[in-house]
């Protein structure tokens, strides 16, 4: 399969008034396959979903990508003008997020979402695109979608809503869908049928995803592959079962640690020591050394690249530089 997506050393930085700069991505690379399922997990803050707004151009002021690049199958998207860019999004990247209410416009109903989404990259008529949307709505598992076209977002429960960006994100069939914690806001029950109908999705239209979440039971269910982040930076990255069952990175060990022990399902989580370290006030040393439980003299001195352990499981850790610098390129290729 080919890469769908690359990102080669993405720098997405924000310029602050007080003349700081925070680092939200810094220096991140990796690629997706058509049909793979990459996860990309870490904290809040740690520049997950500052990654996939990067990827879809709608990073604000004051922020800026500030380096590297992006390739949708060898295009490079940096270059690309808005407009440009407009016909991209939605169209061959398709994006869900966290909270359908602030994606779906609350004064139109979700017929007329969909049906816009359609006529603005597809030559068809305005009937055409209604039928399409009822499609779609099937698809989706919407039962009754000749009635839920005319509803407005809030007449709908969470997981119908989501359903419904759902909809609207493959109604062109993009090559790669980015979703951003598309069940944390849902219960349990609607989260996994939410994940179910992503992956049944993926199958029928062979797209790359780029699953963003801190749920580590998704990414063990669902993932291919897992890049951990940490201060912007990807500090871990292989198989999704080397990355949980032999794991390298301190910090990867530490969210592993923080699950609930299923043998003690009444004892409180191990949260990881400490907070994420704003990006803008990085420690000059590895970024995660004030909370490390490993933290040496020199990691205090210089921020460790990422070592290639063997067979492209890398982590960015002293620990590990026994093991083949890379060039801080997450594909594996080493310099
Ligand atoms: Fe911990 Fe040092 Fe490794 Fe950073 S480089 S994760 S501080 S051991
Ligand atoms: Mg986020």
């Amino acid at each position: 399969q080919k890469d769908v997506l690359r990102v080669e050393n993405l720098k997405t930085y924000f310029y602050m008034k007080n003349k700081k700069v925070a680092k939200a991505v810094d220096d991140v690379s990796f690629s997706i396959k058509r049909g793979e399922t990459v996860a990309l997990v870490g904290e809040s803050g740690s520049g997950k979903s500052m990654t996939a707004l990067s990827i879809m151009q709608l990073i604000k002021k004051p922020g800026k990508i500030a380096g590297g690049d992006i390739f949708l199958e060898n295009q490079s998207l940096t270059g690309f003008s808005k407009k440009k860019f407009e016909r991209i999004r939605g169209n061959e990247i398709g994006m869900i997020f966290q909270e359908p209410m602030t994606a779906l416009n609350p004064v139109f109903t979700v017929g007329n979402q969909i049906i816009e989404m359609i006529v603005k990259h597809k030559k068809v008529s305005k009937k055409e695109a209604r039928n399409k949307a009822i499609e779609l709505l099937e698809v989706v598992g919407i039962s009754r979608p000749e009635q839920i076209i005319n509803n407005y977002p809030h007449q709908l429960s969470g997981g119908m809503r989501q359903r419904v960006m759902i909809a609207m994100a493959i109604s062109c069939e993009p090559k790669l869908l980015i979703a951003d914690e598309p069940t944390t806001a849902l219960d349990v029950t609607i989260q996994l049928q939410i994940m179910n109908l992503l992956f049944k999705l993926q199958k029928k239209f062979n797209m790359a995803i780029l699953l963003i979440t801190h749920d580590l039971g998704v990414v063990a269910e669902y993932a291919d592959r897992v890049m951990v982040m940490y201060g912007g930076q990807i500090v871990e990255q292989s198989d999704t079962k080397k990355v949980l069952f032999d794991t390298k990175h301190p910090y990867t060990e530490g969210l592993l640690n923080s699950l609930p022990d299923m043998d003690h399902p009444t004892l409180r989580l191990k949260a990881i020591k400490g907070t994420t370290p704003p990006a803008s006030a990085f420690p000059t040393g590895c970024r995660f050394a004030p909370r490390c439980p490993y933290v040496m003299e020199e990691c205090i001195s210089q921020n460790p690249p990422l070592f290639d352990t063997g067979n492209h499981h890398l982590s960015r850790c002293i620990l590990h530089k026994e093991g083949v610098e890379t060039d801080n390129n997450g594909t594996g290729n080493q310099s």
